[in-house]
């Protein structure tokens, strides 16, 4: 490896209860088009769950299971971890700390980049990280009080998948097959995760 070269990291953060193809295509996509090195999957912290880590770990193992075949995708703890509630600025300093040569990539929604502003320590974010804002085609982004330099925003394939709908198909008794990667099918299935209402 050359000493002058920085890697080029994507973070993608959410709660994946459970991870699907819209998370992977969209880290594909951006991992593509901004050259990435890296995806770093950061499946959230569950302040909420105190008396149950099980349900952290549950989201943790099937992240780890969906990505495990992409030799670019890796799973970091870092937000689940963390006691409290997790912010975005907290994961991208930890992140930052552990690989302080790296250029980070910070991959979310459109309708969650357009709530950023009100976001804690956000002119921190804009130093710490580049924001590529992913959406379905024809969605528009505001990008209003958005520093331009600091944004991007790419179109993901029309996959109208999210883990809300993939929860209540398992709750119903409807498949989620060729939604979520087939790992994560048979988890679901042998841990018997959303079957009853939480
Ligand atoms: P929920 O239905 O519980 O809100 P979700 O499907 O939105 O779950 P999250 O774990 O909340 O999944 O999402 C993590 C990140 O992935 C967010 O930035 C979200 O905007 C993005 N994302 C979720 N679904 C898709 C999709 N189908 N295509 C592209 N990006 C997505
Ligand atoms: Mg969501």
């Amino acid at each position: 490896m050359s000493v002058t070269s920085t890697s080029r990291i994507g973070v993608m953060g959410g709660t994946f209860d459970p991870i699907h193809h819209g998370h992977l295509v969209a880290a594909s996509e951006v991992a593509q088009w901004f050259d990435l090195d890296e995806v770093v999957f950061v499946p959230t912290g569950e302040p909420w769950q105190k008396d149950d880590a099980s349900l952290s770990e549950h989201r943790y193992l099937m992240t780890v299971i969906a990505t495990a075949s992409n030799p670019r995708f890796t799973v970091s703890r870092v937000d689940i971890d963390r006691s409290g509630p997790t912010y975005t600025i907290d994961t991208l300093r930890d992140l930052k700390t552990q690989r302080p040569d790296s250029e980070l990539f910070f991959i979310t929604g459109a309708d969650a980049i357009a709530q950023i502003l009100s976001w804690r320590d956000h002119d921190e974010l804009w130093d710490l990280a580049h924001f590529v804002a992913v959406s379905r085609p024809g969605h528009v982004l505001n990008t209003d009080g958005l520093p331009s330099d600091d944004v991007s925003q790419l179109e993901i394939p029309a996959l109208s998948i999210s883990s809300t709908d993939c929860r209540d198909r398992v709750q119903r008794g409807h498949p989620v097959w060729y939604l979520v990667p087939d790992g994560v099918v048979q988890y679901i299935a042998k841990h018997h995760l959303y079957r009853s209402k939480e």
